[in-house]
């Protein structure tokens, strides 16, 4: 038997004797088992049976160690014994292995019975064959450590150099020697399988140690490709995410379902992070199998193989409970500053991480061909929204940026992360008290609110006037009240003397002559007199006990918004679909306000704050009263004659403009203005004299930038009181500090949250309200405004209004007007 002789090595192979197999309780058996020292368990390599450990510590010598060889795997130290062979002769190995099968504890007395027989941690076993392709490996590799074992077949030489290896793979070999009679290239060809694939065997053998603290693991952890396809979910993932074994693995990441919850670019944002090699912690909504959204804190640790690649991200996972929820915007930012320390921290580990891939060599050419097509999918899946692209941008840019500038654009991704993009944010403590007590009373959702109110404000049916049935045509208006509406076309009109003229009903009258004037009837198809039907419902529902938030305010409203219609570039920019919704808007966007702020709605838990969430109570309700009132009644339903999608745009139209009116928005709509209408128009005069009018009409006509448009001009008709004529200035801001003092009044009475305390009647000064409110909200708002649809009067009217308030301020008065001398 050449084999034998070729493969015998004295000095270096290890003999054994049947005695020393029997020494079952060696000292190095627990070696052999690999136990985790942590969690004491014992671990088992995948599909190994026991018996296989048994075998292999009847086998180890247990004398004459040599020094064990230091592998590093990963940041793991392991220690490997010296190579060590096995060799069995093809015609004993069958009688040898079924007794090993029968008998376990006979293995090592029946593997003796071969020519001689060696273990190491890794086996290499060689098998001497003469006709190697009637040996089965799979008996082999059922008593020895199953799949890291080697085994080596030993042949004679073939009769073709090159003939193929692969039968004896299909059989299960691993390498083929051929019979050589020179011991040295014997001892070479083992000093080779030692150093290649024994230490990479023995390496992966310490995968079972690692997976079995995984599969133990409480926590949720899941492990991806680089193309994020799932490898691998452990049992608490499965657990958590209601999963059933194996379910997740082969999917990718975008096709397992997302929660809704999470805020729209957050995949984008992690994807942007991971992507560049940097592990992301933060706040996670995933979506269970039943479709519930489930809270998680979440790692995930790019695992950074050959060449600097990422071949794999880990995902670690730890449910939130109730006590230790954190997804407040602050939380998130400061998980996702801590990510990069760490990430840096675990900078020289990562260096070090292995890829087992790489080990394995199971790459695929399909797999990065499916990775980019599967970015690309998660890419467009959020790119839509501008802001994420702005994100993106800054991304790439850090890249190739210096510390300090990676560093500036940090911070401005932090800023552009919050929804909150447009409002300035207010030292609360030094500012000054009127400003903070308007900013906090109108750009706040009651976020002071008291528990255990009873509700004050109900939502009621519409109120509909007894005398809907007796309409009047145009023709009709009494000419006393005709005469109050003469100038109606001027920005001076005073609306107050039609107030008084029509008993508190200026809305109708007004509204007849202005709708008339927009020829609103002939838009809408609609009688004259369902428009009047209409007109008087929508005004029975505002409170004439309001001192500010009446009908006089909304036909005061509809002045100013057929005033600005009536402005040039306003004209260019929108259709007459805009106009109508526009008057529409105007004339409904308070109705039955209740002379409170939202603020006090919901901290009195009214209805009203109940139905609509705390948000945007009174505008939702406005819009929503609106429709009621006119489709209640066909008699006052102005939209019957529409088609159905002209009416869809108008009602979509009108909506928006009501709800733009919301304060806490102010700034929002503002500076969208500035940025997409004013800048462009601003560019385009510096570039060519005025602006060619392609270019001009370019910008207005948009549908992006004709809802910007409307937005602003029902904002600026509706706080436009501070451009009023000096009079009716200080007619206004003497009704809506007296609605103010009403509800602090009635804040103290009913022991809610004071929410604007500078608004006492005993103590409050009506000329410092006035300058906070122009500073803070009017000044920026109608100079934009201004800039746009060229409003002279109204700039010099603020102008002087605003001096006159300095006066009475510096005058260290406190009411609407200078004594009488
Ligand atoms: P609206 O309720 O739609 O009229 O929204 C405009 C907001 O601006 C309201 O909350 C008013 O209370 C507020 N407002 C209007 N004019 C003044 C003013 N002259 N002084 C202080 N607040 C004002
Ligand atoms: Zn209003």
């Amino acid at each position: 038997m050449g084999c034998a002789s070729s493969i015998h090595i004295s000095d270096r192979v290890v003999y054994h004797s049947g005695k020393e197999s029997e020494d079952s309780h060696s000292p190095q058996q627990t070696n052999a088992t690999q136990g985790n020292p942590a969690s004491g368990l014992p671990v088992k390599p995948a599909s190994c049976k026991v018996r296989d450990f048994s075998f292999l510590s009847f086998t180890k010598p247990s004398t004459n160690r040599t020094p064990l060889t230091e592998v590093q795997f990963g940041p793991m130290k392991l220690f490997k014994d010296q190579l060590q062979v096995n060799a069995i002769r093809s015609e004993e190995v069958k009688k040898c292995v079924c007794v090993c099968v029968c008998v376990c504890v006979c293995v090592c007395v029946c593997v003796c019975v071969c020519v001689c027989v060696c273990v190491c941690v890794c086996v290499c076993v060689c098998v001497c064959v003469r006709n190697p392709l009637c040996f089965c490996c799979r008996s082999i590799r059922a008593i020895t450590s199953s799949e890291n074992t080697v085994i080596v077949a030993v042949v004679k030489r073939p009769d073709r150099e090159e003939a193929s290896v692969m039968p004896l793979i299909n059989a299960g070999f691993n390498r083929r020697y051929v019979e050589n009679a020179n011991s040295m290239a014997c001892y070479n060809e083992l000093l080779q399988l030692e150093h290649g694939e024994l230490r990479a065997q023995f390496k992966l053998r310490a995968g079972n140690a690692i997976f079995t603290a995984l599969e133990q693991s409480q926590e949720a952890i899941e492990i991806t490709s680089e193309d994020q396809v799932i490898q691998y979910v452990n049992p608490a993932y499965e657990s958590v995410m209601g999963y059933q074994q194996g379910e997740l693995i082969g999917k990718e990441i975008i096709e397992v379902p997302k929660s809704e919850k999470n805020k729209p670019d957050l995949l984008e944002t992690i994807n942007s992070c991971i992507r560049k090699g940097k592990e992301w912690q933060g706040i996670y909504y995933a979506k269970k199998r039943n479709g519930d959204s489930i809270q998680q804190n979440v790692k995930i640790t790019p695992v950074i193989g050959q060449g600097g690649k990422i071949r794999h991200y880990v995902s670690i996972n730890r449910p939130l409970n109730d006590n230790n929820k954190s997804d407040k915007p602050g939380d998130r930012v400061q998980a996702e500053s801590q990510t990069d320390i760490q990430s840096s921290k675990h900078k020289d580990r990562r260096k070090g991480s292995l890829d087992v891939r790489s080990t394995t060599s199971r790459g695929s050419d399909g797999s990065s061909q499916r990775r980019h097509s599967s970015m690309a999918r998660i890419h467009s899946m959020t790119i839509e929204a501008p802001i994420t692209k702005v994100i993106n941008i800054i991304n790439a840019a850090q890249e190739s940026s210096p510390m300090p500038v990676a560093e500036a654009l940090d911070r401005v991704l932090e800023i552009l992360r919050t929804t909150e993009l447009y409002s300035p944010q207010l030292g609360t403590k030094d500012e000054d008290p009127h400003t903070n007590d308007l900013v906090g009373g109108l750009m706040t959702d009651g976020l002071r609110r008291l528990s255990g109110n009873e509700n004050i404000f109900s939502t009621k049916p519409p109120h509909m006037p007894s005398h809907l049935t007796a309409p009047l045509s145009l023709n009709d208006i009494p000419p006393r009240i005709a005469q109050t509406m003469e100038n109606e076309e001027s920005w001076d009109f005073d609306i107050f003397t039609v107030e008084a003229a029509t008993m508190k009903r200026p809305l109708t009258y007004l509204g007849m002559q202005i709708f008339s004037r927009f020829r609103v009837c002939e838009f809408l198809n609609c009688p004259e007199a369902v428009l009047r039907s209409w007109l008087q419902g929508v005004e029975a529902n505002y409170h004439s006990t309001n001192s500010y938030h009446n009908s006089t305010h909304a036909a005061d409203v509809l002045h100013a918004t057929a005033y600005f219609l009536c402005k040039e570039r306003v004209k260019q920019s929108l259709d007459p679909i805009d106009e109508v919704a526009a008057l529409i808007a105007a004339a409904v966007h308070d109705v039955d306000h209740p002379g409170r702020t939202n603020s006090f709605l919901c901290n009195a838990g009214s209805e009203l704050a109940i139905l609509y969430n705390d948000t945007a109570v009174l505008e939702s309700h406005h819009a929503a009263l609106a429709f009621q009132i006119t489709t209640r009644d066909d008699k006052c339903n102005i939209f019957k004659s529409m088609e159905r999608n002209e009416y869809r745009t108008l009602r979509q139209a009108i909506i928006d403009m009501v709800l733009a009116t919301e304060m806490t928005k102010h700034f929002e709509h503002v500076n969208k203005f500035v940025n997409s209408i004013n800048k462009p128009l601003a560019a385009l005069d510096e570039n060519g004299g005025n602006g060619d009018e392609e270019s001009v009409r370019g910008v207005l006509t948009t549908p992006e930038n004709r809802i910007l448009i409307k937005r602003m001009l029902i904002k600026c008709a509706d706080i436009s009181n501070p451009c009023r004529p000096q009079e009716l200035c200080i007619e206004w801001a003497g009704r809506i500090s007296e609605e103010y003092f009403a509800q602090t009044d009635e804040e103290k009475r009913q022991c809610l949250p004071v929410v604007m305390p500078v608004f006492d009647r005993n103590t409050c000064s009506i000329p410092k309200s006035q300058i906070s409110f122009i500073d803070y909200f009017i000044t920026d708002m109608f100079d934009a405004w201004d800039a746009f649809a060229d409003l002279p009067n109204l700039m010099q009217h603020l102008d002087n209004n605003f001096k006159y308030w300095k006066g009475l301020d510096e005058r260290k008065l406190h009411k609407l007007r200078p004594p009488p001398e």
